[in-house]
This record gives structure tokens, sequence and C-alpha cells, in this order.
């Protein structure tokens, strides 16, 4: 057994007898980790309230491998994200980033880039003057490079031409390949399996977002009915990528409140086509 420090985001936390807590946490280390807090729910621990889900803590913990559960013996903030409490768009996109994370990523497999997009979207759902969907959007694509199925914006998957987002008004996207058809091609096709008509106003954000920081992205002005096709695109194409994240509980407020409704599957014809 050894003890170790690591930084980690407190994905949830559940009361375990009389005065513990079981926290998973995601970690920069050991990636998503189990532990057992004893003592936890006590009044007097000051290490077992900062056990909250979206707390950014260091922690201490007594580590043995291949064992489920580790020991977490103190916590204390790296950063406290004070704004993320009172807005509830921005805590319901946060608490959604928290339940990904959970859903799609393996116990004790490190990943520092995962760990670094999970806390810079969080600061900046905390940052005053961004956009909150901005930050769902840009967490979901670069989250879906991590996990292998990073979604391309730029070639046509019928000619193998570039988009051009100056001649097209919007493209047709082929979820499950993580890819688009141009107009052109879309319009000869006699036959093609589910498409989501995407603008091309969306598009050239979303190309956008593959190279900006997530800062930037973040602040990036964007136009609210293209926020909400984005964040629409990106909870669906997730969906569509990973067993795990059929429902997010957390983004119900959101999709609820997105207009319009989640488009998907404009199909000229079910059968698979292309
Ligand atoms: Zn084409």
């Amino acid at each position: 057994m050894s003890i170790e420090k690591t930084e980690a985001v407190v994905l949830r936390a559940v009361n375990f007898r009389d005065t513990s807590k079981i926290v998973t946490f995601y970690t920069r280390r050991y990636g998503k980790m189990s532990a057992m807090a004893k003592g936890a729910r006590n009044p007097k621990s000051k290490f077992g309230s900062l056990l909250q889900p979206l707390n950014y803590l260091q922690i201490v913990f007594y580590r043995r491998e291949n064992r489920d559960l580790q020991f977490v013996s103190s916590s204390e903030y790296v950063r406290y994200f004070k704004s993320l409490t009172t807005d509830m768009l921005r805590l319901s996109i946060a608490m959604a980033h928290l339940e990904i994370i959970n859903r799609v990523m393996h116990d004790e497999e490190e990943n520092q880039s995962v760990f670094n997009l999970l806390v810079d979207s969080l600061t900046n759902l905390d940052t005053p003057d961004t956009f909150p969907k901005n930050v769902f959007v840009y967490f979901g694509l670069h989250l879906a490079d991590e996990l292998g199925f990073k979604p391309d914006f730029e070639t046509c998957l019928a000619c193998g031409n570039r988009i051009d987002l100056e001649k097209e008004s919007k493209v047709y996207y082929v979820m499950q390949r993580g890819g688009a058809i141009c107009e052109a091609c879309f319009n000869r096709m006699v036959q093609v399996s589910s498409v989501t008509p995407v603008s091309a106003s969306a598009i050239s954000t979303l190309r956008s977002f593959t190279e900006l920081s997530p800062k930037d992205a973040a602040a990036k002005a964007v136009a609210e009915p293209i926020q909400n096709e984005l964040s629409n695109f990106v909870f669906v194409y997730l969906r569509k990528h990973s067993e795990t994240l059929q429902e997010i509980k957390s983004l119900k407020f959101m999709v609820a409140a997105l207009s319009p409704p989640v488009r998907e599957a404009a199909a000229k014809d079910d059968s698979e086509g292309i």
C-alpha cells in the first residue's frame, strides 16, 4: 500500500453507513477512481465537507493496486467554482460533464488530456461572459476525439472534396460515420442512410472549435440558434457513438430548453445506403 496525492474532480458522492461516504473521482494520475472517505459526514470533518460533486480538489489517499475501493484521507480545494452553483444552465451543463465522464471513462486509466479538458470546461463554465453551450460543444467534440471517434467537418464522405462553406447552405451529417455529405452529392443520391441536416454556420463553428483553445471557444460569440443546433449535434453524436450515453439525465434541463428539438434522421430512406 502506498500514500498518493493527485488532483481530482468529484463526480459523485454517496452516503455510506452513518458517517462515511463513497466518492467517485476523476483524477489526474489514476483516471476514474472510487474511494471510501471514513467519517466524512462527521460535522467536524473538514475534508469530508469538500467531497461534493463538481469540487476540484487535491486529495491524499491510500492506494492498493487492484482494489476496487481506495481510502481517501484528506482533501483541499485546487479551485473553487463559485458561480456554478448559482446559474441553473451552467450547473446543469457542468453536471452533464461529470455524468458523461463517469459513464465513458474506465477505472484506473490515466488520461491527462481528458482531465485537462474537464477542468478547463468547469473553469470556463464558472467564468462570467462565456457561453455555457459553447463549453459543452467544445467538450463533446474533444472528448469524442480522445475516445477515438473524432467527427470530420472538412471532407464530403461521398465525393471526397473539401466542403466549401461559401457555396453550401447546409450539409447532411452521417452521425454513425462521423462525416458529412455535401449538398450536391446528397441531391444526387437515390438512397441514403439516416442523416442530420447541419447548417453551414454550425459546421463553420465546429471547424473553428477543433482549432481554438477551450477559453477562446467558450468566449466565441455564436448566435443562440446556432448554439442550440451545435448542442443538439454534439448530444446526438455522443449518443450515437457510445452505448453508455443513451441517456444523459443532467442534460435534460438543457435539452428541454433547446429549440428546435433534437433533429435526427431526416432520411430520404431508412435503408443503409452510402
Ligand atoms: Zn460531395
